[in-house]
């Protein structure tokens, strides 16, 4: 439903992503499996979504002695690597900057770990003692006239950025992790698009990750496929840079009785219901698999208020409201009470473009 956005350039990206491998022992291992699938280890690691789709769907036509199968099991094995892969998607070095579930775009996905992090890793750079440095580094990373060096400091920090130019980024990001990690608060799930149940060979590969959040990655899909052929896996990945979901799919809400306004709608939940428009059975499938049509309709109520704030604030009543406030600039000169600066005032638009129900929202302003 939310394409992953990749925000790094793609080159450095690869090469970030490949040093969490001992590429020469895996490479060791795969060699007499890359006739067979047509690619070098590192790209099976790094290729884009319509590679791995014939990878993985080759791999379900070829006949593997069970030793094979073992011996690839061994070799792609996800839960050796889930920390690091993980922290691959929490590094803020890799600008990932995803905040909700890419699969149902209800429950936020929190990568930066739990509550304000910032805050956590500033309150503990401006007052952890020695001992407590000493519990998250070993001698090796942070000597012990570091540690005095720090403590010395610690009364002028009074940001992280006062913390960085100490040339102590390094540590601050350390600390992330190992704080993160260690408090179990990174709120996100990687799901494997392709089922890793179903083939090895793309359980560790980048472009099968799917942030997600718990529901829909363990509750609901597990190891369900999502489609059958190349063309449909490419319509529904989040990882895919073709996939067209958003485009395809309109949430559209639907009265079942005749009510002149919004208001009246609104006096009883069963006056309405929140449908989807689409027109290929590849996204129907999709919608049942995450169950959206209930999860959408316990929230339907939002739908109807923006619809219901779209005939109260039409353009010509924010003009309106525009004209009736004083008027007052902010430093580049614009009126604060513009007629856009009331629309997102009302609308939050930009606020909570990427936020939970961003589509419902987006759809309900444009297609309804
Ligand atoms: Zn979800």
């Amino acid at each position: 439903m939310i394409k992953v956005r990749y925000n790094l350039d793609l080159k450095t990206l690869r090469a970030n992503y490949l040093k969490i491998f001992d590429l020469t022992a895996m490479t060791a291992v795969w060699k007499p499996y890359e006739s067979v699938f047509g690619m070098k280890i590192e790209e099976l690691l790094t290729a884009e979504f319509d590679r791995l789709v014939e990878v993985y769907l080759q791999y379900k036509v070829t006949k593997l002695s069970q030793g094979q199968i073992n011996t690839l099991n061994g070799l792609f094995k996800y839960e050796s690597y889930q920390p690091k892969l993980a922290w691959f998607f929490m590094n803020l070095e890799n600008k990932f900057d995803f905040k909700t579930c890419h699969y149902c775009n209800m429950a936020y996905v929190n990568a930066y770990g739990k509550g304000d992090s910032y805050r956590m890793i500033l309150d503990f750079i401006k007052g952890a003692t020695a001992s407590e440095w000493r519990y998250w580094f070993t001698k090796d990373e942070l000597s012990d006239v570091s540690i005095k060096k720090i403590l010395q400091e610690q009364p002028s920090y009074t940001t992280l950025e006062d913390f960085n130019k100490k040339k102590y980024l390094w540590k601050r990001i350390e600390l992330y992790k190992r704080m993160t990690l260690a408090t179990d608060a990174n709120h996100f799930d990687l799901d494997h698009v392709l089922p890793k149940a179903i083939c090895p060979l793309t359980r560790l590969s980048l472009f099968n990750f799917v942030p997600s959040c718990q529901v829909c990655n363990e509750k609901l899909k597990k190891d369900v496929e999502l489609a059958t052929t190349k063309e449909d896996w490419l319509k529904i990945s989040p990882t895919y840079s073709g996939s067209n979901f958003d485009d395809a799919v309109t949430f559209k809400l639907i009265p079942e009785v005749s009510c002149s306004t919004f208001f009246e709608l609104m006096k009883n939940r069963e006056n309405y219901r929140l449908d989807f428009d689409m027109s290929d059975g590849v996204y129907d499938n999709y919608i049942t698999v995450f169950r959206l049509h209930d999860r959408y309709n316990y929230h339907k109520q939002r739908a109807l208020h923006i619809l219901s704030l779209k005939e109260r604030y039409s353009e010509e009543k924010r003009e309106e409201i525009s004209r009736m406030m004083s008027n007052r600039y902010d430093g580049n000169g614009e009126s604060i009470y513009s007629e856009a600066q009331v629309k997102e005032d009302i609308f939050h638009l930009d606020l909570e473009k990427d936020e939970c129900f961003s589509k419902l929202r987006k759809d309900m302003m444009e297609r309804n």
